[in-house]
């Protein structure tokens, strides 16, 4: 079987090292050594100012919203994790979904700037797959209507855009950690901000509101990491450059493969400093598709619609239509894609795609 993605695990022995230290200082949780020390050295791998890590990349959306007041309205992509939705219905706003771009997939400014009105509180929109989204157009239109920006980065751990970190756009960034994404704490996230006034914010919110044992500043939630996520940090993060590496040969070698076909492969936008998060590839119809995916499951080989539905299909949101999303939602599929997929893994992958067109 070939799964569409693989969680990167360290070598046992380095993992160990770290429970070794774990168990002498009987310090498990609650902001722990192995926490600061990771929280320290993503500051400085990333290049950002402030870094929260979080239990996951869901509730470090939730907190941004709340450490940036959102009320009513926010502004959001169709084409993500259902996540970048079910947050902000969450925290008791209401999504208004923009179109997004074709070839980029991200958000279309555009598309942005005609749903903004009184009730809007701000713009929480995804770099996907990595490739970031028109972050110059973004920032111009909320600095001309007065709102914020976050983004969702869980695709864009180490990505760059205009030679410096794609987290550095907008007003906060958070990122996922989960066991699938690029780097991972196992379970886990991350808030990033270079504004100090936010980030006073989400220091006590992602603590219970704590300032000191007795004293509470406001109220907060529990998305503390334990000591455990973090050693898992440590020992993948000195690793990154290398899976990074790899991820790109393989990109590079499916592309190889598929050139003849009439699949679209990814394409980042200029001044990007891509990642390699995923492989996704459009189809020419959904037929075609489905023709695929079946093809390779009698193969044993899993891919995954990542992502459909478009979010502005689902059933606790009010729809409205976004064809472009939707289009492609129907014609996209993401192929297995990790550092240690084989050549002759590929090779087997293409072949079986090849021979249904
Ligand atoms: C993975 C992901 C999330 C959610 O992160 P979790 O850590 O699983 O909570 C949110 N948005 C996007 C785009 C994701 O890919």
């Amino acid at each position: 079987m070939i799964p569409v993605t693989k969680p990167f695990l360290p070598p046992y022995e380095e993992y160990q090292q770290y429970l070794t230290g774990i168990w002498e200082r009987n310090w498990l949780t609650n902001n722990g050594p192995l926490l600061v020390k990771l929280e320290e050295d993503l500051k400085h791998y990333l290049g950002v100012k402030h870094v929260f890590v979080v239990n996951n990349g869901t509730i470090a959306i939730q907190i941004a919203i709340k450490a940036l007041n959102w009320k009513g309205e926010i502004i959001t992509t169709p084409f993500s994790y259902v996540a970048t939705t079910s947050s902000i219905v969450w925290e008791q706003c209401t999504p208004r979904f923009a179109d997004i771009e074709a070839t980029s997939k991200t958000i279309d400014p555009r598309a942005v700037e005609a749903l903004i009105n009184e009730k809007t509180s701000g713009i929480l929109a995804t770099h996907v797959y990595g490739n970031p989204c028109d972050v110059e157009a973004l920032q111009k239109i909320a600095d001309k209507h007065g709102i914020q920006v976050v983004y969702d980065a869980a695709h864009a751990f180490a990505a760059g855009f205009k030679g410096t970190s794609v987290l550095n756009y907008g007003d906060i960034s958070t990122l996922s950690f989960h066991a699938t994404k690029l780097f991972h704490t196992i379970e886990g996230g991350a808030i990033v901000t270079n504004n100090d006034d936010l980030a006073a914010r989400i220091s006590y919110m992602r603590n219970f509101g704590h300032k000191g044992p007795t004293e509470f500043v406001g109220c907060g939630i529990n998305a503390k990491t334990s000591e455990f996520n973090a050693a898992m940090g440590l020992c993948i993060l000195p690793k990154v450059k290398d899976l990074i590496a790899k991820r790109k040969a393989v990109f590079e070698k499916y592309n190889e493969l598929l050139k003849n076909t009439p699949l679209v492969s990814l394409e980042v936008r200029n001044g990007t400093e891509y990642n390699y998060a995923y492989y996704p590839l459009v189809f020419p119809d959904e037929t075609k598709l489905l023709q695929v995916v079946a093809a390779l499951e009698a193969k044993e080989v899993v891919t995954r619609r990542y992502f459909y539905p478009s979010l502005n299909n689902l059933n606790y949101v009010a729809y409205e239509p976004c064809p472009i999303s939707e289009d492609i939602c129907r014609r996209v599929l993401c192929l297995p894609f990790f550092p240690e997929l084989t050549v002759a893994e590929q090779e087997m992958i293409a072949s079986v795609v090849i021979d249904q067109f």
